[in-house]
């Protein structure tokens, strides 16, 4: 007798299923990259050496979506359409982390896309670099519903898999994005207005705090400040 599946059940299954061809999609493709790269041996050995590179970040960056696949570590894996990992360069120089998708990110399956998102790519086009250059995520992997504040426990439960991704990525520069993604990276109370516009220490990496794109949504005046912070981090690349 064929079982009758739930609406919910459906949409998780296929969100399941659609992590699991994300996933199989990137290990075709790593392993045509490396099988490639070995042509590069006799010719390029730096070249080589800095695209394996990539490809062992990238590697181990599916490596840990993947076991994310799936997840069940709070309530809100119940609740999403899709876990939004992360997006762009495995091996960034800079790493923006916000605070946890939105309805859009949720639906793609992508870190900002929605509005605010749109507004992040014009700030990381101003700094002269495209949303390929440099790497996006969250600290919550999965939608709050109807976008409230993520919980404490949510939050501890996810931020192993960021440590992961900030590890494996390695960049010269983190851009906290917000107060969420501020006071969970440096372990502070103390408020994004106070933080922001100098650099702290996350890891023996830079982190600078800066106001979320949200935020400038309702605030446009704070757009001035982030632009400052911004410019930070552009001369702090320059060094
Ligand atoms: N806001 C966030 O903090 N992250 C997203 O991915 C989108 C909106």
């Amino acid at each position: 007798m064929a079982e009758v599946l739930t609406e919910s059940s459906q949409r998780q299954l296929r969100s399941e299923l659609l992590t699991a061809v994300k996933a199989l999609k990137s290990h075709v493709t790593n392993r045509d990259k490396f099988a490639a790269g070995l042509d590069w041996e006799k010719t390029e050995p730096v070249t080589k050496n800095i695209k394996v590179a990539a490809q062992n970040s990238e590697s181990d960056l599916n490596r840990v979506c993947q076991d994310m696949a799936g997840c069940r570590l709070c309530p809100l894996g119940k609740t999403r359409h899709n876990l939004v990992f992360g997006d762009g360069n495995p091996q960034a120089k800079v790493v923006f982390v916000g605070e946890a998708p939105g309805a859009d990110e949720d639906e793609q399956g992508l870190p900002f896309v929605g509005r605010a998102g749109q507004l992040l790519t014009k700030i990381i086009e101003a700094m002269g670099l495209s949303r390929q250059d440099v790497y996006i995520c969250n600290i919550l992997k999965c939608r709050p519903p109807q976008n409230r504040n993520p919980l404490p426990e949510e939050i501890l439960a996810c931020e192993p898999f960021l440590k992961k991704q900030l590890k494996i990525i390695s960049p010269r520069i983190i851009c906290a994005l917000g107060t969420f993604a501020a006071k969970t990276l440096l372990k502070t109370e103390v408020p994004i207005s106070i933080l922001r516009g100098r650099f702290h220490s996350y890891e023996g990496i830079k982190l600078m705090p800066t106001y979320h794109p949200a935020y400038l949504l309702r605030n446009p005046s704070a757009k001035k400040l982030v632009w400052e912070d911004v410019q930070l981090i552009m001369k702090e690349l320059q060094n």
